[in-house]
């Protein structure tokens, strides 16, 4: 059997456990292995400009920006020109479905491993569509652990509050929307979450 280095693996973690810093030292290994590594985000986030950065690590690594409204071609040129032997992609929630389908085929077309990071769920307690089609494109998942901010349980959720008001519901991606309000994210438990939500509602 001929050797691939076409693996897709998705690293899912809440917010704050450090997804960014797993992928800052993932890519300095493969840097040190004199891999040729190309990273990508997506431009819905862009408060650290053209980088993946970490606060944990105090460093940060160039990256391609996706545009939002690229159907996927700009993601499949920009492979087919760089061609890296790793793809690493922070903020995976952020991409389209469309442009995370043009990764999971130029992983098969030009034989390049992809290692995408992402949130899985939303505050609105559902999925993002982009990390569900990414599980549907055969990416193996992988997840980065950190406990719940208020027991000793796994963080699986996210509770948004907005100007101390827990958000029960809107739009999933809210990074531009609320600008101007304080916004503070804790990563949760089910149960925690649950819990939350149903005292929001009484
Ligand atoms: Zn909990």
């Amino acid at each position: 059997m001929l050797k691939s280095n076409k693996v897709r693996h998705l690293m899912l973690g809440t917010m704050k456990s450090a997804k960014s810093a797993h992928l800052l030292m993932h890519g300095y290994q493969l840097d040190e292995q004199g891999k040729k590594v190309l990273t990508l985000k997506p431009e819905t986030d862009l408060r650290d400009g053209a980088f993946v950065s970490s606060r944990a690590l105090h460093t940060k690594r160039p990256a391609h920006i996706i545009p939002k409204y690229d159907d996927g071609s700009y993601v499949q040129s920009i492979i087919e020109t760089e061609r890296p032997e790793v793809i690493l992609v922070d903020e995976l929630q952020f991409f389209t479905d469309e442009q995370v389908e043009a990764l999971a085929k130029a992983s098969i077309r030009f034989d390049v491993a992809i290692q995408a990071y992402g949130l899985m769920i939303s505050y609105t307690g559902e999925m993002f569509s982009p990390i569900k089609r990414a599980m549907e494109c055969g990416f193996t998942i992988h997840h980065l652990s950190m406990p719940c901010a208020h027991c000793s349980q796994d963080a699986t959720h996210h509770l948004l509050y907005l100007d101390g008001v827990l958000q029960t519901s809107g739009s999933p991606i809210n990074v531009e929307d609320y600008a101007d309000a304080t916004q503070i994210y804790e990563s949760v438990c089910y149960d925690c979450y649950t819990t939350a939500i149903q005292a929001a509602y009484a």
